[in-house]
């Protein structure tokens, strides 16, 4: 169908999307190869930090997904059985960026708009990417329906699995973190149970902890569960209610209206960068969800990677290209895997005491760095 473009993109996930839309504002040429037949439904991403609200502001698509989602102005960390909580603000950010809140939203709202924004016929469904040949002028990728496409340039946009990364010869280096997650959904406003709460919390006791949510129509609940516990005792109702009844005992009663178990991974690509493929998003990088930072973290790879490639296509050296895929790996190893990492708290109490303990400067730099503000710009061409 298509023959030649400047930039090829496998994977129409929210990442390839924005780095279509991103590179097609720049005046770039651009083609999504997609496998699947249209876009994902899964429940994945819920939270957009205040770069990623800047970088859609960019794009202009911000404004398809501002109304029904959720503004989250304060996080609050709290015990359960003491009652002593924590809290950060993040109207602390105003300085820094023009959204200063989380906005909590389904990635499944964010790629309709994407896709909206984009020329007709940009993405091709039902396209997956099998073969990849590339010379000093180009790279050729090969469709499962047999026919190629021809750019100067291709990025692997195609997930945590990615063809792309394993055809140019690209290594990942991976290891299963030693949990899964049991996430339940409730329609009850958690806000009239646990004082002190906005649209995020984190609640301790002696156990453990759990995280509180809210999402345009329901709250999300999120409990670690045991290794030897299999998805079906996980789910099941009496474990389900003791786990709530635990942390939220005056809410121990409360409607469940969905629930599913996610084992949580931990993976990075060894470079960013062959030749004239590059990766971006879960091909590149693969987080536990603790923070909402993974798909986040794409969206920055893929504005700082459109920036350059806009560069290179227009007769900057390469070396830039090399140098944003140096930078973007850095971010991966040094801060976005250490931030998700699970902290494991010596006792329940530690991490609220450790919070509410911290100054006012010690809050904001929490508040940047969870918010992502250093990161996002790391890679982009000066
Ligand atoms: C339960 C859960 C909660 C999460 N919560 C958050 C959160 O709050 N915040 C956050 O930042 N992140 C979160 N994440 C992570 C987030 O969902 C991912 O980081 C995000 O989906 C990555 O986007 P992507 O476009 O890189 O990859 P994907 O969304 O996986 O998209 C890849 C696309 O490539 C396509 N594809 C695959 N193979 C090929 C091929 N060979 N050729 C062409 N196309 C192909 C796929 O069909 C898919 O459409 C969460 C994940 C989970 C599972």
């Amino acid at each position: 169908m298509f023959d030649e473009t400047e930039v090829v993109i496998a994977g129409a996930g929210p990442v390839g999307l924005a780095l279509a839309l991103a590179l097609t504002r720049r005046g770039v040429a651009v083609r999504v190869l997609e496998k699947r037949e249209g876009l994902s439904a899964a429940s994945r991403a819920s939270t957009f930090h205040p770069p990623t609200l800047d970088a859609l502001h960019e794009l202009g698509v911000l404004e398809a997904l501002l109304p029904g989602g959720v503004r989250v102005d304060r996080i609050l960390w709290r015990r359960s059985d003491t009652g002593e909580a924590a809290g950060i603000d993040l109207g602390i950010l105003g300085a820094e960026t023009g959204f200063p809140f989380r906005w909590h939203r389904e990635q499944q709202d964010l790629t309709p708009a994407l896709l909206a924004a984009l020329p007709l016929g940009c993405v091709r469904f039902q396209a997956g990417v099998v073969g990849m040949s590339q010379d000093d002028t180009g790279v050729t990728l090969r469709a499962a329906d047999g026919s190629t496409l021809r750019a100067r340039y291709a990025v692997g946009c195609d997930g945590a699995s990615s063809a792309l990364r394993s055809l140019a010869g690209i290594a990942a280096e991976t290891n299963d973190y030693a949990h899964r997650v049991l996430r339940l959904l409730t329609p009850l406003d958690l806000r009239e149970v646990v004082p002190g709460l906005d649209g995020l919390g984190y609640l301790y006791d002696e156990t453990g902890s759990c995280s509180l949510l809210r999402m345009p129509t329901v709250w999300r609940l999120i409990f670690r569960i045991a290794p030897e516990m299999t998805d079906a005792e996980a789910m099941a109702e009496d474990h389900a209610r003791a786990r709530i009844a635990r942390f939220l005992p005056q809410a121990a009663g409360m409607e469940i209206e969905g629930r599913d178990v996610y084992g949580v991974k931990r993976a990075m690509a060894t470079a960013y960068r062959a030749g004239r493929v590059l990766l971006a998003g879960d091909a590149a990088h693969l987080t536990n969800t603790r923070g909402g930072m993974n798909m986040n973290a794409g969206i920055h790879d893929a504005m700082t990677l459109a920036a350059t490639l806009d560069l290179v296509l227009g007769g900057e050296d390469e070396q830039l290209l090399q140098d944003w895929a140096d930078a973007r790996l850095g971010v991966v190893r040094e801060a976005l895997l250490p931030r998700t990492d699970s902290r494991v708290a010596a006792s329940p109490g530690e991490e609220v005491a450790r919070m509410a303990a911290l100054t006012d400067d010690q809050k904001l730099v929490w508040a940047r760095e969870a918010s992502m503000l250093d990161l996002a710009k790391v890679g982009m061409p000066r």
